[in-house]
């Protein structure tokens, strides 16, 4: 049993109120930890920490700062297995898929204490010879992010990186159902050195901290990465200050696979894409397109890999898929997957909740549907698990026009191998992000971007800074 604290302004301390929330291992459903449940007066805390050292921290060198965030890595990296034990007591994904979250996180640490270094200005050539015209970028200032409990340690890393980069001191309010993977990454921040007050964590409710983030004055900008739901209430919200805000929201991508694809590496890309994190992330695919000619092949192959996944605790052996982060969660996947076979889908594989020898844990066996149309709600809302709806399609006209009929547009996959229509497709997709033949298309270095209504802003290598630095315009008039 970990109990454990928030960090505000150099402490662990408790919630004022000293109230606190259980946390649950959702493959065992037992209690493991207990954490503060804050209120918006230690929300009101943690924001005025983070507001006293902003002049300081955003004064340091950009060195300074990359040796802290850069400490901050090799720490993640040492404590790897540590924390992916609590990212999987906490979580489920398998132990494997954990501690690469942790690794990631810590890249995304390293990419972003080089990225300190390369907060540029430009000089403009002025319309008159004793004038000078410069462009300069400045911190923004208090930053609030809220994250999700998808990649309780990787998102904390994808938004405070850079932010602290920048010179902006942070408030980190992590998902209720992973504070103590967030907690885990606070140990390290302390060790790493960070000045009091640069880093702080509040532990508790969305509903309860949101309305504080937003009200209070001294935070210059929000990000959040979760559900589209709570993003247009942030977004609405922020208006009253025209608060900066960067939102990461749902998606519902398309995986399209032509007749050209090579099979194997497409099912082997569908497996990834579908059934990492047992199908729980913003990018993972929704729809698969398979063209007609070879629906059968893949859809047979497909259902032979899906047999041989195993679904465990994150923590045995072998383990390919743990359970879903809670009952919500399976009750969502159970209603779309009937909401599919009522209206005339095919179940090929899975189905159902899978409760070995009557263990608790919200379990639910990797699925496959054939004949899916767009009648079903798993054409349109967010699955979040491990269900693969297979859809057939005959002309690169048809699909593209079927994969765009969506309010979403966050990841999109294309399998083929002919490089025109690679080209074409890619192009013609309403999609921030295109994975061509690449299940995996997140990297640090790189970006990471929702268009429509799967977010605002984006995230990742070089362009993530800009999401924290204001740009500044000074003309200068030379004195003779
Ligand atoms: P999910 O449905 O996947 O849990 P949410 O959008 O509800 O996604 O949660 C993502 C993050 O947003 C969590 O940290 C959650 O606590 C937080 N959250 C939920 N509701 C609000 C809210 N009204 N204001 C601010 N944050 C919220």
């Amino acid at each position: 049993m970990m109990e454990k604290k928030m960090y505000i302004g150099g402490q662990w301390v408790h919630s004022v109120t000293e109230k606190t929330s259980n946390v649950t291992n959702p493959a065992t459903e037992e209690v493991i930890g207990v954490v503060p449940s804050a209120s918006r007066e230690d929300a009101a805390i943690a924001i005025d920490a983070a507001n006293e050292v902003f002049e300081s921290w955003s004064k340091t060198t950009a060195s300074e700062r990359c040796n802290y965030l850069f400490k901050t890595s090799e720490l993640l990296i040492e404590r790897a297995d540590e924390i992916a034990e609590i990212l999987t007591l906490e979580q489920g994904k398998p132990f494997a898929e954990a501690k690469g979250e942790v690794l990631f996180a810590a890249e995304y640490f390293r990419l972003y204490s080089e990225e300190a270094k390369r907060i540029y200005g430009e000089t403009i050539p002025a319309p008159t010879p004793n004038k000078r015209l410069l462009v300069i970028r400045q911190p923004i200032g208090v930053v609030a992010a809220i994250t999700p409990w998808n990649f309780p340690a990787l998102m904390i890393a994808r938004k405070i990186g850079p932010a602290l980069a920048a010179g902006c001191p942070v408030v980190v309010k992590p998902a209720e159902q992973t504070p103590l993977t967030a907690i885990a990454i606070f140990e390290a921040f302390e060790k790493a050195g960070f000045p009091a007050g640069v880093v702080n964590l509040v532990t508790g409710k969305g509903s309860r901290l949101g309305p504080e983030f937003l009200e209070n004055q001294k935070v210059k900008k929000i990000t959040f990465t979760g559900s589209t739901e709570v993003g247009k209430y942030l977004a609405k919200g922020s208006a009253d200050q025209m608060k900066r805000i960067s939102l990461e929201l749902g998606g519902h991508a398309p995986f399209i696979v032509f007749e050209d694809a090579d099979l194997d590496k497409a099912v082997e890309a569908c497996i990834i894409s579908k059934f990492r994190n047992a199908g729980q992330t913003c990018i993972c695919s929704n729809r698969i397109y398979v063209q007609d000619s070879i629906m059968k092949a893949f859809s047979d192959k497909l259902a032979e890999r899906v047999q041989s996944l195993k679904l465990g605790n994150g923590f045995e052996k072998g383990v390919d898929i743990g359970p879903l982060i809670d009952r919500n969660a399976l009750e969502k996947v159970q209603e779309h997957v009937e909401d599919a076979l009522n209206k005339g889908a095919k179940l090929v594989t899975g189905g159902s909740v899978w409760n070995r020898d009557g263990l608790a844990g919200s379990f639910f066996a990797p699925t496959i549907l054939t004949n899916v149309d767009d009648s079903m709600l798993i054409c349109h809302e967010e699955t979040f698990g491990p269900v693969a709806p297979l859809l057939s399609f005959s002309t690169e006209e048809e699909v593209i026009k079927k994969a765009n009929n969506s309010s979403y547009g966050l990841a999109s996959y294309v399998f083929t191998r002919d490089l025109g229509k690679a080209f074409r497709v890619s192009e013609n997709l309403e999609y921030g992000m295109v994975g061509v033949n690449d299940p995996l298309p997140t990297v640090a270095q790189s970006l990471f971007i929702g268009w429509k209504e799967s977010g605002l802003g984006y995230e990742g290598g070089k362009y993530g800074m800009d999401q924290y630095l204001e740009l500044k315009y000074i003309s200068m008039v030379l004195n003779d």
